[in-house]
């Protein structure tokens, strides 16, 4: 038998010890690996079908765009220490409303950042709000802009040609010019500040309508060099034959009165917008709670009538080919009414069941049989204060009007 001196069984330990060690340290060294790659494995079908070693960063998506958003709008005329009619506003008053948009989580957006988040190119903020200022008085330049400019919000001022240099409380083409190179954009309020659905005595109706509303836009590109592609009609007052002409004339967004919170998918052929006046502190509080309207009623019809500022679907003296159209108005110039006292009645079918929703301030009626083609009345009547108010308008259906398209979409 060999004898095998202990110097080398030694050596053979330390040698087979050497040998444990170093598989195990391989082991470690590719659980790592396994480790490593399981970490990482599963995300590379993901980002790209190349292996890992290849794999290259996919082209940036642009960003998503927010079809829950909302957005309403307001609508100003003119700034007065001491406001004395209804289109007058204290500044204070505005500058505090400026500030309550901002506690309120508002933000405010431009017109063509509006009109991009409607053509679903661009996202807009969950609450979103443009503002307005409507005819072109000097105290939107002198008053409102250094307020705006304070906040840092953009703004549109919507003009009529006629009013536009003739002094008093007007603004100049200069003014304008120095707001447009600011940034402030100007969009059209027609030529005369008449009433699109009638033409003056003695003047040829379609004439002078397309003077209202080609004229003016022209104008204003004329002089100051600008697109304009924004209509506020005066006194948020239209009818289809003033909608269809106005977007034939090149104008994306038309805007009536009628204060909602409007949805992406608003016809842009009436947007509404909140009238805030002095007189009416409810608009501006309606105006802000995004959260009490849900967004259910985009797109819905206005006027403003007998109640000045109240706005109605069907408006005043429309004609409408639905014949099963939903009635609505917004009640909040109405005042603090007692919901329980609110009435709507419609000719020839007394009160109706209509529902009253206190925090928007809409009462709505959709009829559930069709209405027979003629003229019918819509009376609403509350308690106020113990008092009793009463307000009325009228619309016709008939059936040759066409466009049941357009008068169904905001129901
Ligand atoms: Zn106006």
């Amino acid at each position: 038998m060999p004898v095998i001196c202990i110097c080398c069984r030694m050596l053979a330990l330390v040698l087979v010890f050497l040998l444990l060690v170093a598989g195990c340290k391989k082991a470690s060294t590719q659980e790592e690996q396994n480790e490593k790659s399981a970490v990482v494995a599963p995300i590379s079908p993901t980002v790209a079908p190349t292996p890992m070693h290849e794999a290259v960063a996919p082209p940036p998506l642009p960003p998503p765009i927010d079809r829950t958003a909302r957005v309403m709008v307001l609508c100003y005329h003119r700034f007065e220490d001491r406001p004395k009619d209804r289109l007058a506003i204290a500044p204070a008053e505005f500058k505090k409303q400026m500030q309550q948009l901002k506690d309120s989580g508002i933000e405010v957006i431009s017109m063509e950042n509006f009109l991009a988040w409607h053509r679903s190119e661009k996202s807009i903020p969950a609450k979103s709000a443009i503002i307005t200022i409507d005819d072109g008085y000097v105290s939107g330049y002198d008053v409102a802009w250094p307020i705006l400019k304070e906040f840092g919000y953009p703004f549109t001022m919507f003009v009529y040609t006629n009013y536009i240099n003739i002094g008093g409380k007007s603004i100049s083409w200069a003014q304008l010019g120095e707001m447009r190179d600011a940034g402030v954009n100007i969009e059209s309020h027609t030529v005369s500040h008449k009433d699109l659905r009638r033409a003056p005595k003695g003047q040829d109706y379609n004439t002078w309508l397309h003077n209202e509303l080609y004229g003016s836009k022209q104008i204003l590109e004329d002089k100051l060099g600008i697109k304009v592609v924004a209509l506020a009609f005066p006194y948020g007052t239209y009818n289809e034959n003033v909608r269809k002409t106005a977007t034939a004339a090149g104008y994306e967004a038309l805007f009536t009165v009628y204060g909602q919170h409007m949805g992406i998918d608003a016809p842009a052929d009436r947007l509404g917008r909140y009238a805030v006046e002095s007189i009416h502190p409810n608009v501006f509080k309606s105006a802000i709670e995004f959260d009490s309207s849900g967004g259910k009623a985009p797109g819905v019809e206005s006027v403003q009538l007998a109640a000045t500022s109240m706005v109605t679907e069907p408006m005043n003296e429309e004609r409408i080919s639905n014949t099963r159209p939903t009635v609505k108005a917004n009640v909040a110039s109405m005042g603090a009414i007692e919901p329980n006292s609110l009435e709507m009645r419609i000719s020839g079918y007394g009160v109706v069941p209509a529902t009253y929703d206190p925090q928007t301030k809409l009462i709505t009626y959709t009829f559930t049989q069709n209405l027979v083609p003629r003229n019918y009345t819509v009376i609403l009547s509350a308690k106020a204060n113990g008092k009793r108010l009463e307000t009325r308008w009228n619309f016709t259906v008939d059936l040759t009007t066409g466009d049941k398209q357009a008068d169904t979409q905001g129901s």
